[in-house]
């Protein structure tokens, strides 16, 4: 039951592009389930609007398709739910469709309730300008009958200079307080805990620095393909899929400086410092720190092109020159089509500096903390322990914490609450998204000239070209799933 709110707000999510994937797959499941736990206001309604012919009630009934695959609901509890929902045929570009849908969501206010509305932009990226000038031009943004926010999609650009552009014409209509540019990975339960872990205790942040870290390992691995989206992925590939977005966020909650507050502004200050802090190369010197795959099979699938030179599979190693991590190399792994589906950070510490004990190797292990995103959302930390008998051998083990299953909710669920609340703490501000492809742009142009950056092929299933393993150096490994399967 929507219960949030006072009786005088009244809160309509707009969908822009409701006949498509992300709409029935995530984002429908996820306001049912706010709809149904009472964190919406006790007035909402949910419009969907797309080209597509469709009435009210089969609107509906496609969206609870997605609802019964996330498995989040009855259907008696959707029929409640579903009697708020209403399709408006259009497109979020023509003013005469946007006069329709204005008219149509102002006619359900009353005179006392505020009118407060959540634009949500899951369109194809090049829609995100021409509906937000749209949007302007329609008065569609004015906030003095309540808040007008709207929330956009990844990708948002597809180097620096679009991405400059798109943010003129964001921040020609919007003001940033309304602007809420998502990035999934930041609803995450385990991304979100990176924040407690370093900031809510005091054991880890002494040594989390130059003098005790060796390197840091950020992977996002996947196991799908491109799944019927080849025409995209092969413009995208995996530094502007992945890199630009998740990974250098990660990044950025890994290495920043602890905020003042945990106000949005504070939290973005500090992310969008340390992502200034990272070394910008050439793309002869991005070349070299990077390493970059395409599974085999990939340019016979729809939408690829035959001679395609697209990475689907990329390692990049990155500096960050500040005082804190000068000379502690951040390695970032990102692929589709490999042996198993892991998000990961490793933070790896260095050796002691002298050693007493006999070992079961050369050296002792080295102490590891990995903060496993998903699956198997927790935090292990290793660290040697004595091998017991009567000699003083030393052998690494495991602390390890789960979060419990039932308490990891959707990503989209947290972000939706947060754009309804005005929370912006986990949406990305446009100097973040600038900076950030700063620092990926010449990865793309270096793999681009492939005189630069030989591109190497490796197996569907595997843990993708070699080459990634011999990147890394003779010393250092990539720690995932595979060594606790092992
Ligand atoms: P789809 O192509 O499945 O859906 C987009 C929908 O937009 C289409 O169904 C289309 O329907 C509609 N549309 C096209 N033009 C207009 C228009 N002018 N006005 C209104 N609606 C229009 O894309 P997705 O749902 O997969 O993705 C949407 C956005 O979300 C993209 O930017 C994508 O990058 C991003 N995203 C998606 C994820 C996912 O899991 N799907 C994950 C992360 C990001 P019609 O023809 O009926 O108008």
């Amino acid at each position: 039951m929507a219960n949030k709110a006072q009786d005088n707000e009244r809160l309509t999510v707009v969908i822009f592009g409701a006949s498509g994937d992300l709409t029935h797959r995530k984002l429908a499941p996820a306001l049912f389930h706010l709809y149904k736990t009472g964190a919406l206001p006790q007035i909402c309604h949910f419009v969907g609007v797309a080209r597509s012919e469709m009435d009210d009630a089969s609107f509906r009934e496609s969206l609870y398709t997605g609802v019964e695959e996330a498995e989040i609901g009855k259907y008696g509890e959707w029929a409640e739910f579903a009697s708020r929902i209403s399709y408006i045929q259009g497109s979020s570009t023509d003013a005469e469709s946007l006069q329709r849908i204005d008219s149509a969501v102002s006619a359900a206010s009353t005179d006392s309730a505020r009118d407060d509305r959540i634009y949500y932009l899951a369109l194809a990226p090049h829609l995100y300008a021409p509906t937000l000038t749209a949007l302007g031009a329609a008065g569609m943004l004015d906030q003095a009958n309540g808040f007008r926010r709207v929330v956009i999609e990844k990708p948002f650009g597809t180097d620096l200079a679009s991405a400059q552009k798109l943010n003129e014409t964001v921040h020609s209509v919007l003001q940033e307080s309304q602007v809420f540019r998502i990035d999934h990975y930041l609803g995450k339960e385990t991304v979100q805990n990176l924040l407690v872990f370093r900031f809510a205790n005091t054991i880890f942040e002494p040594v989390w620095n130059r003098n005790y870290v060796d390197h840091v390992q950020i992977s996002v691995l996947e196991s799908v393909d491109t799944a019927g989206r080849g025409e995209y992925y092969d413009e995208a590939g995996v530094l502007r899929d992945m890199m630009q977005s998740h990974l250098l966020q990660l990044l950025a909650l890994v290495a920043m400086e602890p905020p003042a507050t945990s106000t949005a502004n504070a939290l973005r200050n500090e992310k969008a410092k340390v992502l200034q802090s990272v070394r910008k190369y050439n793309i002869d010197q991005a070349a070299e720190n990077s390493v970059r795959g395409q599974y085999q099979g990939y340019r016979d699938e729809e939408g690829v092109a035959e001679s395609s030179g697209t990475a689907t599979f990329g390692a990049i190693r990155l500096q960050v020159d500040n005082w804190r991590w000068q000379g502690v190399p951040f390695y970032l792994r990102s692929g589709k089509a490999l042996q198993s589906k892991v998000s990961e950070i490793a933070i790896q510490f260095r050796p002691p500096p002298h050693t007493i004990f006999e070992t079961h190797g050369p050296d002792v292990t080295p102490n590891l903390l990995r903060i496993a995103i998903q699956p198997h959302e927790g935090v292990h930390l290793t660290f040697e322990n004595k091998k017991p008998g009567t000699r003083m051998g030393t052998a690494p083990e495991t602390l390890e914490y789960h979060f419990p299953p039932q308490v990891i909710r959707d990503s989209y669920e947290r972000l939706l609450l947060d754009a309804i609340e005005g929370d912006q703490s986990l949406f990305t501000r446009s100097d973040e998204i600038e900076v950030s492809w700063e620092i990926i742009d010449p990865f793309v142009n270096g793999w681009h000239n492939s005189l630069k950056s030989q591109l190497y092929a490796y197996g569907k299933g595997t843990r993708g070209p070699k080459a990634a393993d011999e990147f890394l150096g003779p010393v250092r490994k990539w720690h995932d799933d595979r060594e606790d399967e092992g």
